[in-house]
């Protein structure tokens, strides 16, 4: 059978740390590849792919502050962090034939567009891979924030939150609880109530108010994202 899309335009968050593969520090090649294929092929499928780059695997503001560093000082740093990864996954799409275009929230034109939000969906219409990076371009936020408001801003239907060896929403951490289940389907603000690692709270209530759904998936499957964008039900459903 053909495969159909059913989304018209998405938002993919992927995180630093999914970046990493199995190294402690940085960006794993062979990982960052394999993402690249994955986007790559919903967007063959016709769906305009906005992407959202965390930088964890590099710097977060947060660890920085706990070893003494003033936050906003740690947060830019974890800031121009997603700006690396960014161009990172930018080469491997363009290795995958796929146009893109670098947005960052923190102005550094010489290596990235600032970010211009008709821009942005200009180039979406076209066809164009559009990586968001910097984040918000504040301190004290975080990617996910990022990716709820771009999601929110570029009309995005969905946001695909890219995890690497959980299959999407637990009940406790799996890595931790053995009596954690998995969860298909839950609402923002049970998720929100139970504290569940969908995505941090500012970012799940910017999702709920908005009424934007988020599916929460397993990228290291990588026939996942095509699946989800052909309208299959993998991994966990965060709805209204
Ligand atoms: N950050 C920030 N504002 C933002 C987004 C990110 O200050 O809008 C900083 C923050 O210090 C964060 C770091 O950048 O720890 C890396 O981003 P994040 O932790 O969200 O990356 P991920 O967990 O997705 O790898």
């Amino acid at each position: 059978a053909e495969d159909a899309p059913v989304y018209r335009r998405v938002l993919v968050k992927v995180s630093g740390e999914s970046l990493m593969g199995s190294q402690e520090y940085g960006t794993d090649p062979e990982r960052i590849r394999a993402i690249a294929r994955q986007l790559a092929s919903v967007h063959r499928l016709g769906v305009e792919v906005g992407v959202v780059v965390g930088g964890g695997n590099i710097f977060r503001g947060l660890a920085a502050q706990a070893s003494g560093m003033d936050r906003a000082t740690g947060d830019y740093m974890g800031m121009l962090a997603t700006v690396l990864n960014a161009l990172a996954l930018q080469d491997a799409l363009e290795k995958q034939e796929v146009a893109t275009r670098v947005q960052s929230a923190i102005a550094i034109s010489e290596v990235a567009e600032p970010y211009i939000r008709r821009r942005a969906m200009r180039h979406l219409e076209k066809g164009r891979i559009v990586i968001f990076a910097a984040g918000t371009g504040n301190p004290f936020f975080t990617t996910d924030t990022a990716a709820a408001l771009r999601a929110i801003e570029m009309h995005a239907e969905v946001i695909l939150m890219a995890k690497n060896g959980v299959e999407g929403v637990y009940s406790a951490d799996p890595a931790v609880d053995p009596d954690a289940t998995f969860i298909p389907e839950i609402t923002h603000m049970e998720a929100i109530e139970r504290r569940l690692r969908v995505m941090d709270s500012t970012a799940l209530t910017l999702c709920m108010e908005n009424r934007l759904p988020i599916v929460v998936f397993n990228m290291g499957d990588e026939r996942n994202i095509d699946r989800i964008v052909c309208g299959e039900r993998v991994g966990t459903l965060v709805r209204t």
